[in-house]
């Protein structure tokens, strides 16, 4: 196997042959990286890329063990990390607190080696089906956007915050004029494909913060934090402009692009949506191929070319 695709395991204890023997018993199927403090392991499972396992010693110095498993299951960086405790506390009232504190699992030394090759590789892939179930539940499987679901999730923060300090929200819906007519003349691969360039295209136009996802079939929304009505405007249409040339699949494509901006009349977040999703019937109904943007202080729809 490719050895960055190996999980990474973390050995944790103060006495260098306990992690010997460890390290002998999986260094064939796993990366290691060691610490030999409770203070130290911390520190590298903090580091990116965390660990998928952590082994931890309780007995060591300063921090012990069950500490080191409360503070990591605090932090939530690190607190989805599975700990499997390896002691020589073989106690049943140690094994409960090692449990309470967080742990997955807890193996007493001396260790027999295919026992914890067995519980080691249990947990581990335990914890990348998880990594995988949180992957599918915030993102897009075909285009790899930020799915409908985690928008809403995302959106309804940015719009709480924004209502409590009043900064600048914009919102792009997004919606691919006469898709249908691809997948129909094309077939739904192709249409697929067009779809994976047209979400690549609106990622990388779009800056780090802005929020860019597939809302359904063909459609998309842009979040855009501090951005006044002036400039999403102004944005809108060069994304409009940067589809119709990118050509996918060698297909000449279109756009049709609803906008408004946050106004401190908007009660939640799915009412800005209806705004931006009404303008992008607007643009529909007049023609495709354009931005319309809702205006609040205008009271009235404006397309890019009547902005007085
Ligand atoms: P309009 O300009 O009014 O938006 O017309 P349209 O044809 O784009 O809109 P309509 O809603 O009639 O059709 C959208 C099509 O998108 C229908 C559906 O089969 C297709 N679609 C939705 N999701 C996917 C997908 O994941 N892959 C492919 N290939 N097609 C999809
Ligand atoms: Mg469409
Ligand atoms: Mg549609």
């Amino acid at each position: 196997m490719d050895n960055t695709l190996k999980p990474l395991v973390l050995l944790v204890d103060d006495m260098p042959a306990n992690v010997q023997v460890l390290a002998n018993c999986l260094k064939d199927r796993y990366r290691l990286k060691v610490a030999n403090s409770g203070e130290r392991c911390i520190e590298v499972a903090e580091l990116e890329p965390h660990p998928d396992l952590i082994l931890l010693d309780i007995d060591m110095p300063e921090l012990d063990g069950f500490e080191v498993c409360r503070r990591l299951k605090k932090d939530p960086q690190t607190s989805n990390i599975p700990i499997i405790f390896v002691t020589s506390k073989n106690t049943q009232d140690d094994e409960e607190k090692g449990l309470e504190v967080g742990a997955v699992d807890y193996i007493t030394k001396p260790i027999r080696p295919a026992i914890v090759r067995a519980r080691v590789n249990t947990q581990v892939s335990l914890k990348r089906q998880n990594d995988q179930l949180h992957q599918m539940a915030l993102f897009d499987q075909l285009t790899g956007l930020y799915n409908r679901w985690y928008l809403f999730e995302i959106a309804e923060h940015k719009f709480s915050r924004v209502k409590r300090h009043s900064h600048e929200l914009s919102i792009i819906m997004l919606d691919i004029d006469h898709f249908k007519r691809i997948n129909d003349q094309h077939g739904h691969p192709t249409g697929d494909q067009v779809l994976k360039e047209v979400a690549l295209s609106l990622k990388n136009c779009s800056r780090g913060e802005d929020v860019v996802g597939r809302f359904g079939g063909e459609e998309f929304i842009v979040l855009l934090e501090h951005c006044s009505a002036e400039a999403v405007l102004q944005k809108a249409e060069s994304i409009r402009v940067q589809i119709e040339g990118l050509m996918p699949c060698d297909l000449k494509i279109t756009m049709s692009l609803g906008v408004t901006s946050f106004n401190s009349t908007m009660v939640n977040f799915s009412q800005m949506l209806k705004i931006a999703d009404d303008a992008l019937y607007q643009a529909k109904d007049h023609g495709r191929n354009q931005v319309i943007y809702w205006c609040h202080t205008q009271n009235k729809y404006i397309g890019i070319d009547d902005k007085s």
